[in-house]
């Protein structure tokens, strides 16, 4: 009698099977879309072991630097390490003072804590808060990079039981789906880019900010959240206040955020 009303072979999958399914799919939006198809696969793909065994293979698979540039992994990052309230506070190589005491001797240049600008994330603000970089690696508008950054981060990590105060440096962030969905847009602007123009940094927008963005990765990079950093306090801002816990229940949670954070570190 199955013949007459068959239920759809995909409800017998195992768990386990729909997991590599969730796991290898091509684009986040495929993902999200295959995540309403029922509840067991809505269960699956917001299990957090899917999400981020998907973001990893992800940006594994596509910014290898033949798909994509290989620097939205550190983009991604990047953003992520800095999301919570403005003002996006960084810890990293006093690139400018490098810069001017060139002809001079070489001295230990101290590194510093340089506010970012929310819509732009860069520290060089010598012409102003420029916000076409990141909009043009991204195509997303100024209040959407802001939500992502003030909202949805903060909120997902929230979630994941982690705090924004208390990340690890960025190198050993553990991304998930709303990263890829970021760097996604990125993919897609980079590949609206002919391949001829790829290299022309000069002429085409999208090729300067991607090279803008190596440009930040390889000549000021990013500190936080490592130990044993030294810091030059009279040129740097202080640091943001960490938000206080007022009752037990917060400190409880605080208490496994920090447990959750010494595991992985361990892991
Ligand atoms: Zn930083």
């Amino acid at each position: 009698m199955s013949s007459i009303n068959p239920s759809p072979p995909s409800r017998h999958l195992p768990t386990e099977l729909l997991e590599l399914v969730f796991i290898h799919l091509p684009d986040p939006h495929t993902y999200l879309t295959l995540s309403t198809a029922s509840r067991h696969f809505h269960a699956v793909a917001n299990a957090k072991y899917t999400r981020i065994n998907f973001a990893s293979q992800w940006f594994f698979t596509y910014c290898d630097g033949i798909h994509a540039p290989e620097v939205i992994n550190w983009i991604a990052r990047f953003i992520r390490r800095h999301c919570g309230e403005p003002p996006a506070i960084c810890t990293h190589y006093d690139y400018k003072l490098a810069r001017s005491r060139l002809s001079s001797k070489p001295k230990v240049i101290p590194n510093i804590r340089e506010r970012l600008h929310i819509a732009n994330l860069f520290y060089d603000t010598k012409y102003g808060p420029d916000e076409s970089l990141w909009q043009f690696s991204s195509l997303w508008f100024a209040r959407r990079r802001e939500k992502f950054m003030t909202e949805i981060l903060p909120r997902r990590m929230e979630l994941r039981g982690e705090s924004v105060e208390d990340m690890p440096p960025l190198e050993e962030l553990v991304l998930d789906l709303e990263d890829v969905v970021m760097a996604w847009d990125m993919v897609g602007s980079w590949q609206q880019v002919a391949i001829e123009d790829r290299d022309d940094i000069w002429e085409n927008f999208t090729a300067f900010a991607f090279n803008r963005w190596r440009f930040v990765r390889k000549i000021h990079g990013c500190l936080c959240g490592k130990e044993g950093v030294q810091v030059d306090e009279k040129r740097s801002i202080q640091p943001r206040p960490k938000k206080r816990c007022g009752n037990a229940s917060s400190e409880r949670k605080e208490a496994s955020r920090t447990d959750f954070n010494t595991k992985r570190m361990k892991a």
